[in-house]
């Protein structure tokens, strides 16, 4: 069979893996910054869908559509995101005469609107958060809003990863939140709808995982803990819950069961639940009718492949002869998310380009990226996910703190420091999160980084002493033929000095020279070789080179543009709206520009009192790091400065 992939990353590549084991060929497509990518090298074949605009390449129907045709594949995988959850496509692939790997479109449309699944929910007899989704009156949403009693969550009823969703904590609050929620909704999904839910206080996301064919055949996989989320969407993830009330899990796996059942149900999917801390109870929160991120936790404790599941079930197979006959949860797994975003600096997202990655041993490494790959603003953040497991939950995480400490990812900040300090939070290490964990977290205290480069300078000069001790030891080097570096009688390390790679900073020295050997600090030193190293500490990556030490002045980052009298952009990113117009007098915290990176929505702030100047920009416009975007008369009091702040 030839499966054409209808998506981009590390969910194209994982199901390439999967497809290929199995015998098949496959088609990547792509859209133009991901012409280089992994995906598109690994798939047996590949089609250039169109530029960077999603609605010309991975949300292009047509495209793919057309893509599947020239290349006469058989079957569409539509992975996670995307189209994965549009009915339309679903049925436009089956109109294609193709397989579509995937549920049956009818059970798409059920659960794609949280308003109709909830209906579902409380046919079947599975528990529902006491909620209200009759009506969009406003006023008739703010009745049901007091009734069901305060706080309230407003929640798109299209909704998905996240956005459209408001809390309410009392009446006054209602209608801002109502028309957020609403607006968000309408951008997001084209849908303006909401449904009003009591707000659980102390929510933990539990979530099951389903299988089922076309023949009538459904199991449940166990379940996944998702609490660990940072604006409603999932950070760290594990199989199976832990601290589960024995009656709580098996009315979770029920209500699964029962749940895909009502929908007839005939792929891999989840059923999402918010299980009540306070009380054990649990309630439907949602169904995904796809593959999931975090499917690989539960392919650790199953020892089952989803996607082989969903490959071979597509096809018409049974089930039963998918699924071993001795299923069982074995074990325990964790999946962090890594995304390219800075945890300490509110989660700012973060492009450029991977100038190296060593992954540890003994892991899943489901990856997008590689040596090179450019982390564009394009797409969303998430970049890899490492995925670890072991014979119990004590075991997964140790497991996964000595991954944390061993991987290294140069050339761009991730989040990778958050999970290293996520794996020894107490609430981690107990297994007891709520949803509301890491929002409450202040996570100022992962921005230490005066000590952090200070102990990966210290390492890095531990290396050079015990490595490089003497010039013999830097091979075929460079600069070794320079007169005044060999004709030197003084001993060879005063010349060498560490330069900082993969950051903007400026060239530092760091001294290596006869002075006493600095206290090991706790990180990790992989040598890579060609007078390159590289030192994880806490999760972050530093790499340093070894350079003569008259290289060291070489020019610094140039100097940033723009600052006082004009607002730059602070990333590569889209103009979503601008609300300065020339002559504007503006206030401290007045958004002057909206950019989009990454799917995330940054206000740019004026910091002071100030008069806008020239507008430089439109909305759509596509402009670079940097770049000056509005500039301003002088202004009178504070210097004008800018904030980046994620609006969704
Ligand atoms: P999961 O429960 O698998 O984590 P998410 O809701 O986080 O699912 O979404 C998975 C992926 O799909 C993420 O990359 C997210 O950005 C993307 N995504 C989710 N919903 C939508 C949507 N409606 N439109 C486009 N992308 C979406
Ligand atoms: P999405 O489609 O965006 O994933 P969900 O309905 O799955 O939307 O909700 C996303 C997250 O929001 C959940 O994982 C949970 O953390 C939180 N949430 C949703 N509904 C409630 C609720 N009624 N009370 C408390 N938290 C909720
Ligand atoms: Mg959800």
């Amino acid at each position: 069979m030839k499966i054409l992939i209808a998506n981009r990353g590390e969910i194209a590549r994982r199901v390439i893996r999967t497809a290929h084991r199995l015998g098949h060929t496959t088609v990547a497509v792509f859209g133009d910054p991901d012409a280089n990518a992994p995906h598109v090298r690994e798939a047996s074949e590949a089609v250039r869908l169109g530029p960077a605009a999603l609605a010309e390449s991975y949300l292009s129907v047509d495209r793919l559509l057309a893509a599947a045709a020239e290349t006469g594949a058989d079957a569409v995988h539509p992975g996670y995101g995307f189209l994965s959850e549009n009915a339309a496509f679903a049925r436009a692939v089956i109109d294609a005469d193709l397989i579509w790997i995937g549920p049956k479109p009818d059970a798409i449309d059920h659960m794609g609107s949280k308003i109709e699944a909830r209906a579902v929910a409380a046919t079947a007899g599975v528990p529902i958060i006491p909620g209200f989704s009759d009506s969009q009156d406003p006023a008739e949403l703010m009745a049901a809003a007091e009734q069901i009693g305060w706080p309230i969550l407003v929640k798109a009823a299209s909704g998905g990863g996240g956005k459209g969703i408001r809390i309410a904590t009392s009446a006054s609050e209602f209608h801002a939140a109502l028309s957020e929620a609403s607006s968000e909704a309408q951008r997001s999904f084209d849908d303006g709808d909401v449904i009003v839910e009591r707000y659980i206080t102390e929510p933990r996301h539990i979530e099951v995982q389903v299988v089922g064919d076309h023949h009538g055949g459904l199991a449940e996989l166990g379940t996944r803990e998702c609490s660990v989320q940072r604006r409603y969407q999932k950070v760290l993830e594990e199989a199976p819950a832990p601290n589960l009330p024995e009656l709580t899990r098996r009315g979770l796996r029920q209500s699964a069961l029962d749940m895909a059942g009502a929908v007839g149900y005939d792929s891999a999917g989840t059923v999402e639940f918010i299980v009540d801390d306070k009380t054990g109870e649990h309630f439907f929160l949602e169904m995904n009718t796809r593959l999931q991120v975090e499917h690989p936790v539960t392919e650790l404790v199953t020892g089952v492949d989803l996607v082989e599941i969903m490959i071979r079930v597509a096809a018409d197979e049974q089930l039963a002869a998918c699924l071993p006959d001795d299923l069982a949860i074995t074990g325990h797994a964790f999946e962090a998310r890594i995304n390219a975003e800075d945890a300490a600096n509110n989660f700012a997202p973060q492009l450029g380009q991977i100038s190296m990655l060593q992954v540890p041993a003994g892991v899943r490494w489901d990856a997008a990226i590689e040596v090179g790959s450019e982390i564009t603003p394009h797409y969303d953040p998430m970049i890899a996910k490492l995925i670890v497991g072991g014979s119990d939950r004590e075991t997964a995480l140790a497991a996964l703190r000595t991954a944390l400490d061993q991987l290294l990812i140069g050339g761009v900040v991730t989040n990778a420091p958050l999970h290293r300090w996520l794996v020894d939070a107490t609430e981690i290490t107990s297994g007891r999160v709520t949803t509301r964990f890491l929002d409450e977290t202040d996570l100022s205290i992962l921005d230490d980084q005066t000590r952090t480069v200070t102990a990966a300078q210290q390492a890095a000069e531990l290396w050079v002493r015990t490595t490089h001790a003497a010039a013999q030891d830097v091979p075929a080097s460079p600069w070794r033929a320079r007169p005044t570096f060999t004709l030197s009688r003084r001993p060879p390390t005063e010349h060498l000095g560490l330069r900082r790679l993969g950051t903007n900073e400026a060239a530092f020295e760091a001294s290596v020279g006869s002075h006493p050997a600095p206290s090991v600090p706790p990180a990790a030193v992989v040598d890579l070789g060609n007078r390159r190293v590289a030192i994880n500490v806490n999760g972050e990556t530093f790499a340093y080179e070894l350079v003569p030490r008259s290289e060291l002045w070489a020019p610094s980052a140039a100097d940033r543009a723009g600052t006082g009298q004009a607002l730059t952009a602070p990333f590569p990113a889209v103009v979503a709206e601008v609300h300065a117009q020339p002559g504007d007098s503006m206030q401290a915290d007045d958004v002057l520009v909206v950019i989009e990176a990454m799917k995330m929505l940054h206000s740019l702030k004026a910091t002071g009192t100030t008069t806008v100047d020239e507008v430089r920009v439109a909305v759509g416009d596509q402009v670079a790091s940097d770049q000056i975007l509005v500039t301003f008369l002088t202004p009178t009091d504070s210097p004008q400065s800018t904030e980046a702040k994620a609006e969704t």
